[in-house]
């Protein structure tokens, strides 16, 4: 069964690029009938914050992206001691006494060299005597996980295509701080095997992390003497940049909470960023059926996905056009049903502006100024207002005939006068709404 998980550190809120990467891997999961996994990266206890644990689910859920199981990592920590000793057992994991400083000397001695700044191992020369000696000194280890230099790395990346790294290129990568406390890495490929996930899609900043863990999930599978899988399936996506082109702050501390105080439809963030990057064109699709159906990993491209709000607010605009009146009941002013949405819903932006709308039927409006002529001519309509089937209609065929005006002319003055606005909502859907007394009441008042 595919499988796939969403695994923030909760340090933060979400902001627009993870949004994207949970909704992704929410598709890929649903197109496969499979799992969606939440997973809470929070081995970092002095970052991490309940709050945001919180603040992560109830985006989710305002999203409609509710995860169908969730892990914690902090409760974990019992299953990645196993692993740890296991490696250990095995040779691939191995402790390491420099200081941050020391390190930092190195790295700088190494650049100056015109040399790429890798952990030279020093560590791993160590004998039994030297680490007695630091132990004996106090200085506890950190730990490093040791990469196999024999082999290229490869995998088939979902969107990069094939991919290669040397090991030798890559550092032994810390995965234990002196403390005991995880790094990221480890976790995450225990995680990876004991949840069961099949795929993994993330953002391209990962790709090298991945190198590392392929060869994590290699080592931890030899362990245990498994028969599963090498590893998941990997794809990684290109980053998501603003208008301008570039990485910019203000993507990085955009969430939900921007979007809702903007009156942005969950539906039109997904719809957008369903198809942001990918070959498919942006369509305002409030169905997510329809964006899972055509969700399709071989047509994410390479180049940095685009954010734009204007994009955002016009397919705001356009899922707004075809949202039922069952899904903004809730949220639509007191009083206004069915009937009063419909008619309104097609001069709508956001949802919000229904309230605003919905005053030219609840009053009072604002007072017409009409020319002399014009309030004549809403006189003779207070008097040939008949309320049918459809009051409008009537009303203009009959000043049609009755003044011989016709358009701009015709109309202005009427919806001037009934709803004091120049323009608005369909006249004859609004006109039964505000009713046969207030009809004739606001065209007796403009009349003067
Ligand atoms: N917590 C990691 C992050 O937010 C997860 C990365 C992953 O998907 O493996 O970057």
């Amino acid at each position: 069964m595919v499988t796939t998980r969403f695994a923030p550190s909760p340090t933060g809120r979400l902001h627009v690029g993870n949004i994207r990467t949970a909704l992704h891997n929410w598709m890929l999961a649903r197109k496969n009938g499979g799992r969606f996994l939440l997973r809470i990266d929070d081995t970092d206890a002095e970052r991490s914050r309940e709050d945001y644990v919180d603040a992560i689910r109830a985006d989710l859920a305002w999203l409609g992206l509710e995860p169908d199981g969730e892990e914690r990592q902090s409760q974990r920590l019992a299953l990645y001691e196993a692993a740890f000793e296991n490696l250990r057992d095995a040779g691939r994991v191995y402790p390491a006494y420099e200081t941050a400083q020391e390190l930092e000397l190195k790295r700088k001695i190494q650049l100056g060299r015109g040399l790429p700044p890798i952990y030279d191992r020093a560590a791993l020369a160590l004998t039994d005597e030297d680490r007695a000696a630091k132990d004996a000194e106090g200085i506890a280890p950190h730990w490093r996980f040791r990469l196999d230099h024999d082999e290229p790395i490869r995998w088939e990346d979902g969107v990069r295509g094939p991919q290669k790294f040397d090991p030798a290129q890559l550092s032994d990568p810390v995965i234990r701080r002196a403390d005991g406390s995880w790094l990221y890495m480890l976790p995450s490929a225990v995680d990876d095997i004991d949840m069961g996930v099949t795929h993994v899609l993330r953002g391209e900043d990962h790709v090298s992390n991945t190198a590392v863990q392929i060869q994590m999930f290699t080592a931890l599978h030899a362990a245990q003497e498994t028969a599963a899988e090498p590893h998941p399936d990997f794809a990684h996506e290109a980053l998501l940049v603003g208008r301008e082109g570039k990485l910019s702050k203000r993507l990085g501390s955009l969430g939900c909470d921007a979007f809702r105080e903007r009156d942005i439809e969950p539906e039109a963030l997904v719809a957008l960023l369903a198809r942001l990057g990918t070959s498919m064109p942006v369509e305002p699709i409030a169905e997510r059926e329809k964006l899972v159906e055509s969700f399709d990993l071989s047509t994410f491209g390479r180049a940095p996905a685009k954010f734009d709000d204007a994009e955002l607010e016009r397919v705001n605009t356009a899922i707004v056009h075809q949202l039922p009146f069952e899904h903004v009941a809730g949220r639509l002013p007191d009083g206004m049903g069915e009937d009063g949405w419909l008619a309104v819903r097609p001069n709508l932006e956001t949802v919000a502006q229904a309230g605003e709308y919905w005053a030219i039927v609840t009053g009072p409006i604002a007072p017409a100024e009409l020319e002399a002529e014009d309030r004549a001519y809403v006189g003779e309509a207070a008097q040939a207002l008949e309320w049918g089937e459809d009051p409008w209609q009537a009303l203009t065929t009959r000043l049609k005939d009755s003044t011989g005006r016709k358009g701009k002319a015709l109309f202005l003055p009427l919806r001037l006068a009934l709803t004091g606005r120049a323009s608005g909502p369909d006249m004859g859907a609004i006109l039964p709404l505000i009713g046969e007394d207030a009809a004739r009441e606001r065209l007796a008042a403009a009349a003067g």
